[in-house]
Parts: C-alpha cells; structure tokens; sequence
C-alpha cells in the first residue's frame, strides 16, 4: 500500500481492513470499555483516556461507573464530588466538562446519537465525538489520535498534514463495522506499532505497510526537572489545605498543601518524586506551623475522599498516613 495518503482506496485496502479486524478481534486486550454498548459508559472511558494511561484509566473508570452508573446520576452530583471521584486522573478540566455534558445530556432526554451532534456537547472534540459515534452508534466516522497517526504515517511513509490524517483514516475504514475498525487502528498502535521500535516481526499488516519500521526513531522525549516545596499541618487528626482560585488555569478548586517558602536552611519531614507531563518534581515537604501558612481550611483526614484533592497532594497525604 504505498501509495499517496489521500489515495489509500485503493484494491489492498479492503486486505488491510480484514487483516486488521481479524487480528483485533484475536488480539485485543480486556479493558473494562471493551464491548460495552453504552454511549455514556463510552463517553467516560474515552474522556479518561485523552492524557492518561491505559493502565491507570482501568482502574479509575470502573469506580467513577460504580459511584456514576448513569448520565443521570452523573448530572444530579455536586460538581465538587465529580472532582473527587476523577483525583489524581489530571487534567481536571475533562472532569467538568464531562459533568456539564452530562446536565445537557439529562435536560435533552436523550443521548445525542450523531457525531455532529456529539460536537455541540461541552468539551467534546472531533477526536472523541467520532470516537463514541462509531463505537456506540456504528457511525461510519474515522478518528485519529496519537497512535493512529503513528500508524498512518509509517504505513504510507509520508508526513501529513493533520486534514489528511483523517482523509487517510477515513479512506481506510471498514464501514461495515467502523467501531471496531477505529479500535483496531488504535490498538494496532498501543501495542504493534509502538513509538521508538515498532514491533513489525509480529504486525498484522506488515504486507501493507511501506515502511516496516524502517526510519522510525527512537522518539527522545526531553524532560524538564523543578523543584516544589509545601507545608504539612497535622493537628488533632486534620490536615490544614488551601483551595487553589477558581480562576486558575491548572486545576482551579482543588484541594492542595500550602505552599512552603522560608529563607531557613531547614530539613525537610519527606522527599518524594512527582512526574506530571514532561517535568519531573523533586517534591520536599517540611513540618509548618500555624503562623507561618498564611490562610487555610483544617479538613478531617477521614473525609479527603469527599474532596477534589490535587494528585500530588493525595500522594503526599497517602505517604504520611503511611509513616
Ligand atoms: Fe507499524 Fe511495522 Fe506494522 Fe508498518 S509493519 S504498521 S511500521 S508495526
């Protein structure tokens, strides 16, 4: 298939379609999102997986469906409970506009069926509309993310502009069941054609593919290193958190430590490591006093889990409880 990435309606792919499905429908691995036919349960699974690892939406998607069952039950909680319930997931912006998609959801009566009108939902990209049309609705709707990028661009060996990574991606899809098919391209990612070495000895549409892996480049990720420091407050059992402003950009209304700044060079109670995106934190974490935090809510260590508490922040508390 070597040939133009706007032109791959070509005779192999029809080949390339029935290797593919058949190799996922093998292969694929059991993730609690997998053959699950509701669009809202879709809905969240995809909105998890936008900037967090499979491995830590697994587990995290399964409780927030638990505590959430439905759309309804979704848009009935406190905004502040959603926040809670998605800690430590990041990205906290997903979380609300999950929430308000859900009120528009629950005030419609009814789960928007069409990738367009997906679109008019809060927070609801092209990427993740086309994503729940086709899997839950069978919309003969393409999608690319990251991964199936990677796949276009070493099956037809050519840097794409963006519009035709989804002309390429909408050219190849099995239109009979383009759920799976987008899964496939998808998981063909996750685990075959991985970033650095693709793993092309054991790839389903080696035949297919005008690369195999030749010219791909160990992807050299460049990390950034900081430093942060707060403040621990123990008394009687509580904790003393400040609640970042509302209009802050990262993470606006969750719950953290105080921040820690003296001029003295003292030791810090505990030192740990926090990795977020591309930088990784050296965090130090010193014992403070009232009066040197300036301002501050003392909550119960027995209701933190009824908080939206920064990830990092829930790390530093689970390490003292643990000490
Ligand atoms: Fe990716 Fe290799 Fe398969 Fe081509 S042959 S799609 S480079 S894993």
């Amino acid at each position: 298939m070597g040939q133009t990435a706007v032109n791959m309606n070509h005779p192999n792919a029809g080949h390339f379609r029935r290797l593919l499905l058949n190799w996922y429908r093998q292969n694929q691995r059991k993730l609690p999102w997998r053959g699950e036919g509701d669009p809202y349960k879709i809905l969240v699974s995809e909105i998890m997986l936008q900037q967090t690892r499979v491995v830590v939406v697994e587990d995290r998607y399964k409780k927030f469906i638990n505590q959430f069952p439905t759309v309804q039950a979704l848009a009935r909680a406190r905004e502040q409970t959603v926040l809670a319930a998605w800690s430590g997931l990041g990205y906290y912006r997903r979380a609300r506009n999950l929430h308000a998609a859900a009120k528009e959801i629950t005030k419609a009566s009814e789960f928007p069926r069409t990738a367009e009108a997906l679109r008019d939902l809060p927070g609801i990209g092209r990427y993740t509309a086309n994503a729940v049309a086709s899997i839950a609705f069978s919309e003969k709707v393409p999608v690319v993310d990251g991964n199936v990028k990677r796949v276009l661009h070493r099956l037809t060996g050519r840097d794409l502009s963006e519009e035709q990574y989804w002309q390429a991606a909408a050219l190849l899809l099995a239109t009979e069941s383009p759920g799976d098919f987008n899964q496939a391209m998808m998981e063909l990612g996750a685990v075959v054609c991985v970033p650095g070495n693709p793993l092309c000895i054991g790839c389903p549409v080696i035949d297919c593919c005008a690369t195999r892996g030749a010219g791909a480049k160990q992807a050299k990720e460049i990390r950034k290193k900081a430093v942060l420091k707060y403040s621990l407050c123990l008394k009687n059992g509580r904790v003393l958190l400040q609640q970042r402003d509302n209009a802050n950009s990262l993470m606006p209304g969750m719950w953290e430590l105080p921040a820690f700044s003296s001029g003295k060079a003292i030791q810090p109670l505990m030192r740990l490591k926090h990795s977020i995106t591309v930088t990784d934190y050296t965090v130090l974490v010193y014992a403070a006093n009232l009066t040197s935090v300036e301002k501050g809510r003392w909550i119960a260590m027995r209701s933190l889990n009824r908080l939206p508490l920064t990830g990092l922040a829930r790390k530093i508390i689970r390490h003292v409880a643990n000490e």
